[in-house]
């Protein structure tokens, strides 16, 4: 999603980037104004676009305020024809259910709000400049009206959104709602299930009504709803592995007196790409074949000691995959040592990751044959 954007700015230090689909939309809309009628209807056009950009942001952004405040950084938003998305880095919040599901209320919650007060104060403000304006005259949302539009298209995006159609704002709510009496995975497929409901019904009524801007919206929200499910698993997933059934215990380690040509020859013999760099039975740091190779290239040869990475975290073999996933992507790093009272007994990296993981789950699913047979 990130790869297929540009970025666009700043604001209250989120990151904003546009969808190059977003683009498109502009210059269809253009093009197809400016063939038909004349400039002004063209620039119209553009003007009713800007106002729904505008309304997105603010949507998004009440989302990654709200989140922000409550912990979680918003990595960036992302413009997209059909409305934004705010990407938030959940990897340092500790999950804790007990206030997770407020939280999750509060976030979800903050876009729609930010449409209704938007539409409300500018309502306000329209019928105290000029008592007699046309605001509820019909199309209420056109670009012939800029300043109906920008009341009733903010209307319109506030109760969309919150309609209980998972992974729409409203669904979220409900998420939220459910995961109160049961686990993660299962609220999110409870809600996905009403999500989906709703997805085929925009999508035969855009059909009948050949609308196909409903079509569309039901389209994209029946596949969101699956992506969402799928990522709920998996995070369950991380979060029953513990790190010693997929860690690895054979593994090569490198002592800090080693010399960086000593470390490359012993990387040479083993597929392991990162190595716990340590003294004794203590571990110092880490270090990975890259490092390795970037420090002969830039100093010629040296000791491990001044190339090695000291700032490292370890984990204990009872802890979560998930846990451990929140470590790596806290310290950019690619290895976690694994120690077992002090005693460095396994390493996890996220090269071996995905495998060990697959051959866990292979593992899994054959004892789980082996006890129905
Ligand atoms: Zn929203």
């Amino acid at each position: 999603m990130r790869s297929w954007s540009i970025p666009a700015g700043r604001l209250f230090g989120i990151e904003i980037r546009i969808h190059l689909t977003f683009l498109f939309l502009l210059v269809f809309i253009w093009t197809t104004e400016s063939a038909t009628q004349d400039m002004a209807a063209a620039w119209r056009g553009l003007g009713l676009a800007g106002i729904v950009f505008g309304s997105v942001i603010l949507h998004e952004l009440g989302h990654a305020l709200v989140a922000r405040r409550d912990g979680i950084p918003a990595k960036a938003i992302i413009l997209l024809p059909i409305g934004g998305v705010t990407l938030l880095d959940e990897s340092q919040a500790i999950p804790d259910p007990a206030k997770t599901w407020k939280r999750d209320i509060h976030v979800a919650i903050a876009g729609p709000f930010v449409n209704l007060f938007v539409a409300g104060i500018s309502a306000l403000i329209v019928l105290a400049v000029a008592p007699h304006f046309p605001l509820w005259t019909k199309p209420l949302v056109h670009s012939s009206n800029l300043v109906r539009s920008l009341v009733w298209g903010n209307v319109y995006l506030g109760l969309f959104n919150l309609l209980p159609a998972y992974p729409m704002d409203g669904g979220r709510v409900l998420r939220a709602l459910y995961s109160r009496q049961m686990d993660p995975v299962r609220a999110t497929q409870r809600a996905v299930r009403i999500g989906h409901v709703f997805a085929i019904l925009f999508m035969m009524v855009g059909m009948l009504m050949s609308n196909w801007w409903l079509v569309m919206i039901g389209f994209f929200l029946f596949v969101g709803a699956q992506l969402e499910e799928r990522s709920a698993v998996f995070q369950s997933v991380l979060q029953s592995v513990r790190l010693e059934e997929v860690m690895l215990t054979d593994f090569a380690t490198l002592s800090p007196a080693d010399t960086l040509e000593d470390a490359l020859d012993k990387a040479v013999h083993t597929l392991q790409d990162d190595f716990p760099v340590v003294r004794g039975t203590d571990m110092v740091g880490v270090i990975s074949k890259q490092k390795i190779l970037d420090a002969l290239r830039v100093n010629g040869n040296g000791y491990v000691q001044a190339a090695m990475n000291r700032i490292f975290d370890v984990s204990s073999k009872q802890e979560s995959l998930a846990s451990s996933f929140r470590k790596l992507s806290a310290h950019n790093l690619s290895i976690i040592p694994v120690v077992d009272e002090q005693r460095l007994v396994g390493i996890v990296t996220l090269q071996n990751l995905m495998h060990s993981m697959a051959l866990l789950a292979e593992s899994r699913k054959l004892r789980r044959e082996g006890l129905e047979a």
